[in-house]
């Protein structure tokens, strides 16, 4: 089993699953129930985690991942402050860190 794709947003992860199930892959998640109050685990291990259960499907997944990150379905987001232009993998821009403003505008 590997782990395929983490992020602390657990939407990002779940749509993620769900393409992975689409393409007909096997995903287990992990930290799907932590998250606020978990005390003493650090804020990066209660990150949700989509596992691959079949390790020779790796290469297949990892092409979904991308051609689903590169789809126009994401939309690209230009940010406020420096105009740089970002994939909507991204919450924070990636050149200033400055918030997408403009997530829910479409
Ligand atoms: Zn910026």
């Amino acid at each position: 089993m590997k782990l395929i794709y983490t992020n602390e947003n657990r939407l990002l992860v779940s749509n993620i699953k769900n393409i992975l199930e689409n393409a007909g892959l096997v995903i287990i998640l992990k930290n799907e129930f932590s998250g606020a109050g978990v005390g003493d685990l650090s804020a990066f291990d209660t990150w949700m985690e989509a596992w691959l259960v079949n390790d020779e499907d790796y290469q297949k997944a990892m092409n979904v991942i991308n051609t689903s990150l590169n789809n126009t379905n994401y939309i690209d987001w230009v940010c406020d402050k420096c105009s740089e232009s970002n994939t909507s993998a991204f919450e924070l821009c990636w050149n200033c860190q400055h918030e997408n403003n403009n997530a829910l505008a479409s």
